[in-house]
């Protein structure tokens, strides 16, 4: 049974927070949200992807093409990604901080800008091979957040190389995003581990009052890594469900899109240099 079947949409005079008009959202709309869940879990195919489903809401997944359970998985994404969520690139092989100690060999301090490029590059054929419908339709997502190579003098950004190739990428990061103002190349998200749903639904809406683009970053479901609950999961549903005149819940290619057409009609120094 639908967790938002019977929920209706609050009418408009019991909306508490202060609507910002600003020209950049749709119709009524105040502020956006998008739902982002990475490294492709189970727990996301298990509770995720059917509550998503069930209240109509699209969703974001990142995942790693050929790592860890892909091949038991990737037809689901495939699925899903048909079926309008937006599936993710997240390279192929997730690489963070040496200081994590995921894997001493393949970690970003002894790692190039060319190295980073043939990760990403060879998940975006995997993904263009399994889901042709979003091919230059997708966005990227920073491992570990991080967004850098070789270490102290050497240090190199990689978010220019992420740029020249997706429209949009998250990172992390507490502040909701700037819709006119944020570099679309690394959008910050909030990492929402453990959280109850009425912190996270104040995030949204403090996000929202300000005329923002709140994106929350999620890993387990009800299990698993950084996991929340299942219930909490639930009740951010209903409440963006029962809101959905006013907070607009996108995937994050999709209002990332919609705010370029927005910057360029407005003709901002933000609309310039961005991958078309
Ligand atoms: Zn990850």
């Amino acid at each position: 049974m639908s967790v938002c079947v019977s929920a209706s949409p609050t009418p408009r005079n019991e909306v508490t927070t202060a609507s910002q008009s600003n020209d950049l959202w749709p119709h009524a709309i105040s502020g956006a949200v998008s739902l982002t869940f990475d490294d492709g879990l189970a727990s996301q195919i298990a509770h995720a992807l059917p509550l998503l489903d069930s209240c109509e809401i699209k969703g974001t997944f990142y995942v790693n093409p050929g790592r860890g359970e892909w091949a038991s998985r990737s037809s689901r994404w495939r699925q899903a990604g048909e079926s309008g969520h937006e599936i993710g690139n997240h390279t192929t092989r997730h690489p963070c901080s040496c200081n994590f100690r995921f894997d001493i060999d393949y970690c970003l301090e002894h790692l190039t800008l060319d190295d980073l490029a043939a990760t990403i590059d060879d998940a975006e054929r995997q993904l263009d091979e399994l889901l042709p419908v979003q091919t230059g339709k997708r966005s990227f997502c920073y491992p570990c957040y991080q967004s850098d190579v070789g270490a102290g003098r050497s240090r190199r950004s990689y978010v220019p190389l992420v740029a020249d190739r997706f429209r949009a990428a998250r990172g992390g990061g507490e502040r909701p995003n700037d819709p006119l103002l944020v570099d679309l190349s690394y959008l910050s998200a909030e990492s929402v581990e453990g959280q109850p749903a009425e912190r996270m639904i104040s995030y949204i809406e403090r996000g929202v009052a300000e005329g923002r683009w709140a994106i929350l970053c999620m890993h387990g479901i009800g299990g698993e890594h950084l996991s929340i609950e299942v219930d909490a999961f639930e009740r951010v549903l209903q409440h963006l469900h029962r809101n959905r005149q006013r907070i607009w819940t996108g995937t994050v290619i999709e209002v990332a899109d919609h705010i370029l057409v927005k910057r360029k009609d407005l003709g901002t120094r933000e609309s310039e240099g961005v991958k078309e």
